[in-house]
């Protein structure tokens, strides 16, 4: 596996695969290898004929108050983690070349970026589109992998590329869970073992969502007030949202039908987390 840290070389190494007829898939990350990156690097794996891994803790995602700083970072555990997962490229560029200071140009996608997660972090979803749209242009991917678990992230970036018509194709992926069901995360790392337990009813909520959607329940609102009554006896939990919207346009629904996402964000202590269900209602 190469590692690459510079645009100017990762540009030149893509145009070559291209130029052989070589295939690319692209997993973009923030580092912190867990499972559910492994799983998005699996299918990139299969898919393709060279799998590019990027690594860029991206400062444009992260309000002033959040965890940029923070984030948890240790390259040569991830480095290690690519290569036994058969990467060809792991791309790992400096933020100055990414964003050198005369930098001026902001992608935002309007309509799907502003509910869920985008009413609590203003600037993040444009932040998100800007970099997966400068990654896309340096790397030239065929196909691109995200994980469901990010669930507004994928829609943002399926709509981005509708609408920009780039050649990419976009592919999302299941979320990965711990034994117990807590999605994976690389800020669960943060959790202190009173919240790490009490992270689990995110978990639980969604279960107890699954269960009612199953049971034929099509009123949301009922199906919240059960969510909630879950968090309440979790003291630790702060819910920033609990939500259930149409599954493409992430618009709020009363009444279910077709596809649609139960998503939450909720502190537990300073780390936020987040989690959904897509459901496919009948
Ligand atoms: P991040 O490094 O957090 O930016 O995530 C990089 C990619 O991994 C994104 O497409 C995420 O949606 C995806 N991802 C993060 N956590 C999980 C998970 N538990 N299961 C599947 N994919 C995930």
């Amino acid at each position: 596996m190469e590692v690459i840290k510079t645009i100017k070389e990762m540009k030149e190494f893509s145009s070559q695969a291209r130029r052989a007829g070589k295939t690319i898939a692209f997993v973009p990350t923030m580092g912190f290898f867990h499972d559910g990156h492994l799983s998005l690097m699996r299918e990139g794996r299969r898919r393709c004929d060279l799998l590019i891994i990027s690594l860029f803790v991206n400062p444009t995602q992260f309000g002033p108050n959040e965890d940029f700083k923070n984030y948890p970072r240790d390259f040569e555990r991830d480095r290690k983690m690519a290569e036994e997962v058969g990467a060809d490229v792991l791309f790992a560029p400096e933020a100055s070349d990414m964003y050198p200071s005369n930098h001026q140009t902001i992608v935002r996608v309007e309509k799907v970026t502003q509910n869920l997660c985008g009413r609590s972090r203003p600037v993040h979803f444009q932040g998100v589109a800007t970099v997966v749209l400068m990654l896309f242009e340096i790397v030239t991917p065929h196909a691109a992998i995200f994980g469901e678990k990010d669930y507004q992230q994928l829609v943002t970036i399926q709509q981005m590329v509708r609408d920009l018509h780039m050649r990419v194709e976009v592919v999302g992926m299941p979320t990965v869970r711990e034994e117990d069901g807590l999605a994976m995360s690389s800020r669960n790392r943060y959790l202190l073992l009173e919240e790490r337990k009490a992270a689990l009813s995110l978990y639980r909520s969604l279960q107890k969502a699954k269960e009612l959607l199953q049971k034929g329940e099509r009123k949301a609102e009922r199906i919240l007030h059960e969510m909630k009554e879950i968090f309440q006896s979790e003291p630790l939990v702060k819910i920033d949202y609990v939500q259930i919207c149409d599954a493409y346009s992430l618009q709020d629904v009363n009444q279910i039908e077709g596809d649609v996402v139960v998503a939450l964000a909720a502190y537990l202590g300073k780390t936020r987390l987040i989690d959904n269900l897509i459901f496919h209602a009948l």
